[in-house]
């Protein structure tokens, strides 16, 4: 079984964002990048199903501009077999992500595909989603666990009420929630060997595919401040304050 995993450049977890002065968008200048958490661990699932002898070779796919190369690196040091990178510096909102990567499962035809089920920058949460529809494949997002046996992968998912378990028939999308294992650390000799293997990179012009942006970002704003709270002496203080605040009835 072949997998292909995306993993996505993103503002790394760690980093407090900050707004650009005009309001336009997140300003990411001199900002510390990495792979999105949830891509991690696709990539980690992916790799624990080749050590069971369930998947023969992964391959990490990530669009946008050359800068990506350092997460396609990262993933080769994690163990991935291959890396391409879908080279482009547009805006790619999650519509014309799945359109790139659809092109990508038709030529590599990999019998699973695994995205993260979000990115932390834009948050959307569609582009797994998208790609199955436009595939006609089965998914199974917010995954938190998969088993495969034979063509069928069970995959137990998040769901608000508590979980749910799917049966997929492969080829099928898988979109990964942070629950489903803890990715594995990469040790520096495998970074540095990873900076040896080659990157595919493939011009997105090259691939004659709508890609312009549909949605337009109006204004990135901070949430408002939140005001100090006070500190009271006893419940009936507390509850004095209640029945005192206007529209609150205790
Ligand atoms: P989103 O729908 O933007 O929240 O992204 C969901 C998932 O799609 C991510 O976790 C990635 O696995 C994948 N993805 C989105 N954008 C990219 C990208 N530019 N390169 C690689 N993978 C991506």
């Amino acid at each position: 079984m072949k997998i292909l995993v995306a993993v996505k450049r993103v503002v790394d977890y760690n980093v407090k964002v900050r707004i650009k002065s005009d309001g336009s968008d997140v300003d990411i200048d001199g900002v510390k990048m990495g792979i999105n958490p949830f891509d991690e661990n696709a990539l980690e699932e992916a790799l624990r199903l080749k050590e069971k002898g369930l998947a023969s070779e992964i391959i990490a796919i990530s669009l946008g501009s050359a800068a990506n190369q350092d997460v396609l690196r990262h993933s080769l040091a994690m163990g991935a077999d291959r890396a391409i990178l879908l080279e482009t510096d547009a805006d790619l909102q999650p519509l014309a992500v799945a359109k790139l990567l659809k092109v990508m499962v038709e030529r590599e035809k990999p019998e699973l595909i695994m995205l993260g089920k979000q990115a932390i920058d834009d948050d959307a949460g569609q582009t797994g989603q998208m790609l199955a529809a436009l595939l006609d494949y089965p998914q199974g997002t917010f995954a938190s666990s998969i088993q495969k046996e034979a063509n069928i992968l069970t995959v137990t998912r998040e769901v608000d009420g508590g979980t749910e378990t799917l049966a997929l028939t492969l080829p099928a999308v898988v979109t990964a929630d942070l629950r489903l294992n803890e990715p594995r650390f990469v040790k520096l000799p495998n970074l540095m060997m990873a900076r040896k293997k080659p990157i595919e990179t493939i011009d997105v012009t090259t691939l004659v595919i709508a890609v312009a942006p549909r949605l337009q970002l109006i204004q990135v704003a901070e949430p408002p401040v939140r005001k100090a709270g006070i500190k009271v002496n006893s419940v009936e203080e507390l509850l004095n304050k209640l029945r005192a605040h206007e529209g609150i009835l205790v």
